[in-house]
């Protein structure tokens, strides 16, 4: 009965504008629940991997370039990519958030991967140097190229100063707000590189997961990228995921998982003036939040509500925060479900009805 099913999970309420359809859309997302804004400072992509096989992005190019949407009229290689849809940078909406005076929840790049080969590095340095100085907005970047993100913002430095990771690509988000610079972006103020933390405390950086296979390529590219929140969009799930070993009730956890518990280590050396160096324990970088999944639209493939439950079991073993979106189209259909791509929690088993968000109080972890 339903009276006797838990009520969702949240960490806080959803947004009001968490139901509206999104006209312009992502990876395989269709009613993004997890947002509240999306901004396409680049649009176009190519196929990298299974997840990308019904890309929505993809589709919805093919139609806005036949409504003459200006930004998709360029049309991307046909096997890799479609019609409106080649890599397209448009510097012209990098000062729409500078307009936004409400705070809010951005997703980045909706219709592209922000971290595409063919985006110049310093177009990347100008989208975060907007993204600091706007820190009232939250923003969050999605990409199946977690790699590209790492070896960027964390750049070894070339200029023979042995600056740490990372400040090449600081100063060129300086650079684009510097007034005389060829990429200054107008409206920016100097001194962000100042102003701002590193990692920018107001970025969120995630990675799609289909399948292991994709677990085991990008995780460990995402927890090398710095940013306040590392997350999960494993949607379209389309395969087991085992994130940390099965856990058997009562008897914990078979083994540990980095991914979610961070890999243990020792700081480095602090003096103590005694001769004997001492070491405290750390834990490095885990993920802090994974969105779940089932494929939604035609050709969607079949998510086994088991896989997803598997996947709450574990963040929850390890307090990592997580959202279940819907449980697709398939599953929707064989079990007469309300919402057409299974994303009415009503209709689910109850231990699925959790939709949790990432705390942000703690400092950003590099
Ligand atoms: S990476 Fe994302 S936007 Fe690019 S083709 Fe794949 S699903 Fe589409």
């Amino acid at each position: 009965m339903r009276s006797e099913v838990p009520p969702l999970r949240r960490h806080q309420p959803p947004s009001p504008l968490h139901q509206r359809p999104q006209p312009s859309e992502p990876c395989a997302v269709t009613n993004i629940q997890w947002t509240e804004q999306t901004w396409n400072p680049t649009t176009g992509c190519d196929r990298i991997s299974d997840g990308c096989l019904n890309c929505y992005a993809l589709s919805m190019a093919k139609r806005l370039k036949g409504m003459g949407s200006a930004k998709y009229q360029t049309d991307g290689n046909l096997t890799t990519s479609g019609p409106g849809f080649a890599l397209t940078t448009h510097p012209d909406t990098l000062t729409e958030p500078l307009r936004w005076k409400k705070p809010r929840k951005v997703f980045v790049n909706s219709m592209s991967d922000l971290f595409h080969a063919r985006v110049p590095r310093d177009f990347l340095a100008q989208v975060f140097a907007v993204m600091a100085a706007t820190p009232q907005h939250t923003y969050q970047i999605l990409t199946k190229r977690p790699d590209r993100a790492a070896r960027i913002l964390t750049d070894l430095c070339t200029c023979g100063n042995g600056h740490p990771p990372g400040e090449h690509f600081r100063s060129s988000m300086e650079w684009a707000a510097t007034p005389h610079s060829p990429t200054y972006v107008p409206g920016l103020e100097h001194g962000i590189y100042h102003r701002s933390g590193w990692p920018l405390p107001n970025v969120w950086i995630g990675t799609s997961v289909e399948n292991q296979k994709y677990a085991d390529l990008r995780i460990p590219a995402l927890l090398k990228t710095p940013a306040a929140v590392r997350f999960l969009s494993m949607e379209p799930l389309i395969g087991p995921v085992d994130l940390c070993g099965p856990i058997v009730p009562g008897r914990g956890r078979p083994r540990l998982t980095y991914w979610l518990d961070g890999r243990p280590g020792y700081s480095d050396p602090v003096p103590t003036g005694t001769g004997i160096e001492m070491r405290s324990l750390t834990t490095g970088p885990r993920l802090d939040w994974v969105i779940v999944g089932g494929e939604s639209g035609p050709g969607a493939r079949p998510m086994n509500p088991a896989w997803a439950t598997q996947i709450v079991q574990e963040c929850q073993y390890s307090k990592v925060a997580v959202f279940v979106k819907q449980l697709g189209t398939v599953w929707a259909r064989e079990n007469n479900a309300s919402d057409t791509k299974g994303g009415n929690p009503d209709d689910w088993p109850a231990e699925l009805r959790v939709r949790e968000y990432p705390t942000t109080t703690e400092a950003p972890r590099a």
